[in-house]
């Protein structure tokens, strides 16, 4: 079987630099596609904010220089390989030496840089790829430019392009000014697809039209995105290529999330020793100082604060929430409209809720293991994987059935009791309301079903053993 050579190119990888999910894809998945007839390299900006320790061990390659409309860029490429995977990083200090990874005013520029450099670079590195895989919008341009400016050289001229959408929210939006400018392709009849108007030049919408294969990261999303509801302007190319798109769910890292190892934990746990689970509840009541009473049910939502995690109908129904024999502990940081509001009532309900406005890893364990469910009403969302780290711990899942949610989480089924979590199908606070009151009375009427669904939940496979062997049939059948 011939080998598969496969340059994995992302804006941000875990354990360097991680914003959001990208990172945690981007450092998980390379290691469970590698086996011997296939080989996935990373290459990622080598941002200033990069760990010390890693860029100290850093290999410098070579240096050579980007050619960006009328300009021509340095770009450094060192590398580095931990554990069987090689790491790639393009080193620009006037793009890339900043405080913060995105949000910048030249972000237009700087991933169009990144995207050409990865095709450039491409011609310098000891690494043959016959696929690039290209991540959100950073990367979009990558396989427009491959195909535009790359088809003639013979380390280039024969790459297989796939593109995965991690959120078809964020697009790379700019002025059309850059697509001559910066991106010179203003005379590149085919590269006009890139203008999603007269004055808007859309990078997905490049990847979209220039890529060989496209892919998102859960097949409900895939389906989704062809509407006009979660399209985000974008359907109407994704129905065209509907041939070439497909969705594959991430998966998280078991090893690290693990609650029978998790040194963040008071009691580790597992399966056969679920009540030890209850230990780390009473330690976080105490922590939080909410009552110490394992009889309450502990409710958690650990989250960016935006519009897409559904925190509008939270926020809707906190009132409610207080009325109820439960507590609520919050863990997250993000809109001021969101933090008011949960400020509000953790300051006139202590007993009830608990919020904790930080971005706190260990402490984000170890609620996951504290909690009896776990609050996740998105109004999109194109994996999750709050999810799946809830139910990794015996905690039930309360989820909006969208995306991802609707493809990791079973409903409880009074019917059979089978199930893993509970659900509710509308955007519509009345019935988040009643999906918590459903887990409310099975928790405190029915312990035997309630535990059911906990080994359930706590069983499933959400490692990345399925998701990369999807991947690697994937490249299989592309080359
Ligand atoms: P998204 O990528 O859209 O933010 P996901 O559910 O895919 O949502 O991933 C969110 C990840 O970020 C999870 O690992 C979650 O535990 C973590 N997280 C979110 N907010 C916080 C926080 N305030 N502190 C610690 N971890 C957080």
């Amino acid at each position: 079987m011939k080998k598969i050579n496969i340059l994995f190119a992302a804006s941000e990888c875990t354990p360097f630099i991680k914003t959001g999910g990208l990172a945690d894809v981007a450092g998980s998945l390379p290691s469970y596609v590698d086996t011997a007839n296939y080989e996935m390299r990373v290459i990622i900006p080598k941002y200033s904010a990069l760990p010390k320790k890693y860029v100290d061990k850093m290999e410098y390659m070579c240096h050579f220089y980007v050619p960006l409309g009328w300009r021509n860029q340095y770009c450094g490429l060192f590398k580095l390989k931990i554990g069987k995977v090689t790491y790639y990083f393009l080193d620009n200090e006037y793009y890339f030496k900043r405080d913060q990874l995105y949000g910048e005013f030249d972000d237009g520029e700087r991933f169009a840089f990144f995207s050409k450099a990865v095709c450039e670079s491409i011609l310098y590195m000891d690494f043959e790829p016959d696929i690039l895989h290209c991540n959100d919008w950073h990367t979009a341009l990558a396989p427009v430019f491959l195909r535009e400016f790359y088809r003639d050289a013979d380390k280039t001229k024969n790459i297989k392009t796939i593109f995965t959408i991690h959120n078809i929210k964020f697009q790379g939006m700019f002025s059309s000014v850059l697509l001559g400018d910066m991106l010179g392709l203003w005379g590149t009849p085919a590269a006009w697809q890139l203008l999603s108007d007269d004055h808007t030049v859309n990078y997905m919408l490049g990847a979209l039209c220039y890529s060989d294969r496209i892919t998102t990261v859960s097949p409900g999303y895939a389906e989704e995105i062809c509407s006009w509801y979660y399209g985000e302007g974008l359907d109407f190319i994704l129905r065209k290529r509907r041939d070439i798109l497909s969705g594959i769910l991430n998966g998280i890292d078991t090893k690290f999330y693990d609650p029978a190892k998790d040194k963040a934990l008071v009691c580790n746990y597992d399966l056969k020793s679920l009540d030890k689970k209850k230990e780390n509840k009473l330690a976080l009541q105490k922590e939080t100082g909410l009552k110490v009473d394992e009889s309450i049910p502990m409710f958690s939502l650990i989250s960016r604060l935006t519009e897409q995690k559904g925190l509008d109908l939270v926020t809707y129904i906190l009132p409610h929430i207080c009325e109820r024999n439960m507590q609520l502990v919050i863990l997250g940081v993000g809109d001021a409209k969101y933090e008011e509001a949960f400020s509000y009532y953790a300051a006139n309900h202590p007993d009830k809720i608990c919020f904790l406005p930080k971005f706190d890893e260990p402490l984000s364990h170890r609620i996951y293991a504290a909690s009896d469910a776990f609050l996740m009403p998105s109004r999109f969302e194109p994996c999750g994987l709050s999810q799946m780290m809830s139910m990794r711990y015996a905690t039930l899942p309360i989820v909006r059935e969208t995306g991802g949610l609707k493809d990791s989480v079973i409903p409880y089924n009074k019917f059979t009791g089978e199930g893993t979590g509970f659900s509710f199908a509308n955007f519509n606070a009345h019935e988040l309301l009643g999906a918590v009151d459903e887990a409310l009375s099975l928790w405190f009427d029915d312990k035997d079903a309630w535990r059911h669904l906990m080994e359930n939940a706590a069983s499933a496979d959400f490692s990345w053993k399925a998701s990369a062997k999807d991947y690697r049939e994937l490249y299989r059948n592309l080359v």
